[in-house]
């Protein structure tokens, strides 16, 4: 592969020493389940995050999972949820027991489309859950409003989207709970699993952290039936070595996303559109071609990575045929993901690299010029 749609092992490159050094140090302490090294890491990830608590837990799935958990939602629920997005937001309203209730995005922000929120809303409606799809927030003051409005929780799905701001505040604090994945590939990844919550409400706080830990504040003593979801301090340790580096690796995310949007202005290929108030961090960079599967064809063909984030929406996925929700009921998710394709994007990707991926995509019979009929 001459370039890859991501380099997970650049990142060990460039921090061995750090690294090395902070899991050892995890080693030689003969502490190994949560601990000063959790402790310091939701230290700090609360503070880079803006919130006032975090809460370290094992994985983003859980992170979502127990965050409804703490805001006692489950069976006869509803949780609205972009009709857009991977799998593990719907999973999450599911593991719980409530039922996910699908809203459309707009097509050009890829997000939860906050007009549409509203006829969603039923007498069993709960919690909305946004999604800040590749690292672009989510337009977070119409959904807090309808979420007061209706008297609902705000949960946000950040997995994709550490360090974004939204009206220049970072992602983070804004809902009742922001939850977070660390998995490897996500833009701070730990190296395994990780995830978090973090929050402003000091009650959620607690509770997530005594669900995590078996229901548990003090050894054997359990107040509620818990979970195991602890997060690592192994990997806490490695993603306190990272978080440090988290701004500049955005930055050079950054840098890639314009070159591409500078390169790929003159095409009839739809390109990401960022808001004014919006600061993306470039989880993804997505296209949008209705040629999809010919382009990506081509490139792997040259030698570069591309994926589909995502090919099949969750309505249309066998694990939600419960539903019983028609392909065609939720049009533009089904159309989103006929059409989208994610280029190459990382921290330790090179201005080269984006000047060859460039020189393929508008090489490529596939993309025309701007204005040209598709
Ligand atoms: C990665 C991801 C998750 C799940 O995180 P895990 O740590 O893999 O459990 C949830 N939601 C979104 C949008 C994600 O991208």
């Amino acid at each position: 592969m001459l370039i890859p749609f991501l380099d997970l092992q650049a990142a060990y490159r460039e921090l061995k020493d750090e690294i090395d050094a902070a899991v050892a140090r995890v080693l030689n302490s003969g502490w190994y389940i949560l601990g000063e090294e959790v402790e310091a890491f939701e230290a700090e990830w609360a503070a880079y995050c803006e919130a006032d608590y975090a809460v370290g837990v094992a994985n983003g799935l859980d992170a979502l999972t127990l965050a409804l958990r703490a805001l006692d939602i489950g069976p006869g629920d509803e949780v609205i949820v972009p009709s857009n997005t991977y799998i593990a937001t719907w999973l999450a309203v599911s593991a719980v027991g409530a039922t996910p209730v699908p809203v459309e995005p707009d097509p050009a922000t890829y997000n939860i489309d906050p007009r549409r929120i509203d006829a969603a809303v039923t007498p069993r409606t709960r919690a909305l859950l946004p999604v800040h799809l590749y690292g672009q927030p989510a337009d977070l003051d119409p959904i807090l409003a309808t979420a007061r409005k209706h008297g609902l929780a705000v949960v946000e799905d950040a997995a994709q989207a550490h360090g974004a701001r939204y009206k220049g505040r970072r992602i983070g604090g804004h809902g009742d709970v922001v939850c977070w994945s660390f998995y490897p590939g996500k833009n701070l990844g730990a190296m395994g699993d990780g995830g978090a919550i973090t929050t402003n409400r000091a009650d959620l706080a607690d509770r997530i952290r005594v669900l995590r830990n078996y229901g548990s504040r003090e050894k054997y003593v359990n107040e509620v039936k818990g979970v195991n979801s602890r997060l690592d301090p192994l990997q806490a340790a490695i993603l306190r070595v990272k978080l440090q580096h988290l701004d500049a690796w955005t930055e050079r995310r950054r840098a890639i996303a314009r070159a591409y949007s500078e390169g790929l202005r003159d095409t009839d290929l739809t390109l990401p559109q960022v808001p004014d108030w919006a600061e993306p961090v470039w989880h993804l960079y997505v296209v949008r071609s209705p040629k999809r599967d010919k382009l990506q064809a081509q490139l792997t063909q040259a030698g570069i990575g591309t994926l589909i984030h995502y090919p099949i929406p969750p309505h249309m996925q066998a694990a939600y045929a419960e539903l019983g929700i028609a392909p065609d009921a939720l049009p533009i998710a089904r159309d989103l993901a006929r059409s989208v394709l994610s280029l190459p994007m990382g921290p330790h990707m090179q201005e080269q690299q984006s000047t060859v991926v460039l020189d393929i995509v508008v090489g490529s019979a596939a993309v025309g010029p701007i204005g040209r009929s598709r």
